[in-house]
């Protein structure tokens, strides 16, 4: 009897220290969450340094976060990020360029514009040098910086001086207005320029060289480059990375974190690099962390703008557009033809914030198209055939009458919002954020640490770098900058 009451009270002892029996104790010298570019930038930094103590908790069942290659139709497709932005020590481009990966290629709007046969557009002037003039607004370092003000402030002044000086009728004026607007949403990742703040968007760099550097066999490629696949040494990222545990709680104490995973298992490391979208940030960061976050990182995380972009990927039978049209169609809508389309629409009339279509590499039969902000949400929501009769409305509204093309064979699209781990696209600067007297993303991307100088709980992702945010460049940078701050850290014990 006394045996079975010692039993007892060990295993009760045991359930108490352990918890209860599902959950796990592993320990790591460093845990990344977060496998997306930036974590996997991380990881790989550590392990070429010899620290290979390390594992990757990802939420998912997949490498590469936002950088979402997947079949469809006769190829590949990007959900996510589609080109390398610019060449110039670019460290993607730098890195990938070697193994012959790209087709370099201009993004020219020129003669891409399309107008319905009754709008009362200037096609000429849009395609010749109106719109290349007005997008070329947005990108005036100085003038964004003296502004201080929303982009939607900014453009309307600078467009109103443009089309005065150049006698531009209203029409084709509200025409080019609407598109910049909209094709600049796609860039800096939202639909509401009012919030966008025009000195924050002043610091991000572009970098020389192509904008549009595509990847001929997706821009997973680059994950595989990453890991060493094509050097015949590939590091060991699949293996340390454990997939599907959502960390939901982070407890740190002293030199120690515990986090916890949704599934009930724990783990345990001396450094943890977190690298989850702002949007997850945004999302859960006050409940996420015990103790909580310093109030100024809170801010920064709040202050800082994460919309969204989505695309839609349609399939046709056979390749129905002309040859003429190099790489894309854009659509360009005056008030009234809007408000005459919408009338006529039979699925609400959110085809007119369908910005265009583009063409895909390797696919021949496929248009892409992009949406943004409220357009982006509600897109998340329809159905494929609502998105397919949308879409068809469009089409036949401005080239119906020219061309000939059957009903689309097979679509897709992303869903950027809806998905938990992700939360939206990517980050851009506020009014909000340039009203305060620190840079956000340099505040995020400080350590907390235990006595000041231990890094314990670190900082990456695309929305932690202060010129390249937004970008996988960006995010790369930020987890090796992570990696090499634990590697000074014991460097100089
Ligand atoms: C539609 C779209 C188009 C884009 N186009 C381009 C482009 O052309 N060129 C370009 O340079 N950039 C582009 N980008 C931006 C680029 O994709 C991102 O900046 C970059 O991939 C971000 O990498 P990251 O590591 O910072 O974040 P992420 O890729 O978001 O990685 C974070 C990871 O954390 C995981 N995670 C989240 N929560 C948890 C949790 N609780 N527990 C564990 N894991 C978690 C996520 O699943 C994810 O894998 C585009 C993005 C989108 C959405």
């Amino acid at each position: 009897m006394k045996q079975i009451l010692l039993y007892f009270l060990f295993m009760f002892f045991v359930f108490i220290t352990h918890g209860n029996s599902d959950s796990t104790r592993e320990k790591y010298k460093v845990i990344i969450i977060g496998a997306g570019i930036s974590g996997i930038g991380a990881a790989t930094h550590l392990l070429k340094n010899n620290f290979s103590d390390i594992a990757i908790l990802e939420a998912s069942n997949r490498l590469g976060g936002r950088v979402y290659t997947a079949p469809f139709g006769d190829f590949l497709i990007e959900y996510g990020a589609q080109w390398v932005h610019g060449q110039d020590s670019n460290v993607v481009y730098e890195i990938a360029q070697p193994h012959n990966f790209f087709y370099v290629q201009a993004l020219d709007f020129k003669n891409s514009f399309v107008k319905h046969s009754d709008s009362k557009v200037n096609l000429s002037v849009v395609n010749n040098w109106l719109f290349d003039e007005a997008l070329g607004l947005f990108y005036n370092t100085d003038d964004l910086i003296s502004c201080n003000c929303s982009m939607e402030d900014y453009f309307d002044n600078k467009f109103e001086e443009l089309i005065k000086k150049k006698n531009v009728d209203e029409y084709t004026a509200q025409a080019v207005a609407d598109h910049a607007k909209k094709s600049q949403g796609v860039h800096d990742g939202t639909d509401n320029l009012e919030e966008e703040g025009s000195w924050g968007n002043s610091q991000f760099i572009i970098i020389n060289g192509s904008f549009t550097v595509a990847w001929k066999t997706g821009y997973h490629s680059f994950i595989d480059i990453l890991m060493g696949k094509y050097e015949g040494k590939e590091l060991p990222i699949i293996q340390k990375t454990k997939f599907n545990k959502v960390v939901q709680t982070i407890n740190w104490k002293g030199n120690e974190v515990e986090l916890i995973c949704e599934d009930g298992t724990h783990y345990f490391a001396d450094h943890i690099i977190v690298t989850v979208s702002l949007g997850v940030l945004k999302f859960s960061a006050k409940t996420m962390f015990n103790p909580p976050l310093p109030g100024n990182k809170l801010i920064a995380i709040e202050s800082l703008g994460f919309d969204i972009v989505d695309k839609i990927f349609i399939q046709f039978e056979t390749r129905w557009w002309p040859m003429n049209f190099e790489y894309m169609i854009n659509f360009l809508w005056t008030n009234e033809d809007k408000q005459r389309f919408k009338n006529e629409s039979k699925y609400g009339g959110w085809g007119t914030e369908i910005i265009g279509f583009h063409f895909v590499e390797n696919q021949p039969r496929i248009l892409e198209g992009w949406v943004i902000g409220e357009t982006a949400y509600l897109l998340e929501t329809l159905s494929d055939d609502e998105i397919i009769g949308a879409v068809m409305e469009v089409l036949n509204w401005f080239v119906g009458n020219e061309y000939t093309f059957s009903q689309p064979i097979n679509i897709t699209r992303s869903a950027w919002a809806s998905n938990p781990f992700v939360r939206g696209s990517y980050s851009f600067r506020t009014v909000k954020s340039d009203r305060l007297e620190f840079t956000s993303a340099d505040i995020i991307a400080e350590p907390l640490s235990f006595n000041q100088t231990n890094p314990v709980i670190l900082f990456a992702g695309e929305a932690s770098h202060n010129k390249y945010f937004s970008t996988v460049h960006g995010a790369l940078e930020t987890g090796w900058r992570e990696a090499k701050r634990i590697l000074n850290f014991y460097l100089h014990l």
